[in-house]
């Protein structure tokens, strides 16, 4: 989908829009709410900008460490023991 550029004419806000070519244009400027939110025709729309990511959605994180140990019936194991912390890898064996 390429980005439209779009351009307040009435308090200058611009915005870079993400949106398919049958979409309706946008008229209403998310900034002042006034119907002079106009698409600007240039060809800065169709490239992309080295700086800069459109994150939308994107939820970094790591996922839970889920520490569940095996209900075994063993009498050798002891206390279950908790999620071991993450270990830094990088670090080489020095011997
Ligand atoms: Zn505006």
């Amino acid at each position: 989908m390429p980005i439209y550029a779009y351009r307040c004419e009435a308090c200058g806000f611009a915005k870079d829009v993400l949106q398919k070519i049958s979409d309706p244009q946008l008229t209403v400027c998310p900034s002042c709410g006034k119907e002079s939110f106009k698409k600007q025709v240039t060809a800065a729309g169709f490239q992309l900008k080295g700086s800069g990511w459109y994150v939308t959605d994107f939820r970094g994180g790591t996922p839970p460490a889920t520490g569940t140990a095996p209900a075994s019936t063993s009498d050798s194991a002891p206390a279950p023991a908790p999620a071991p912390a993450p270990a830094k890898t990088g670090g080489t064996g020095d011997t």
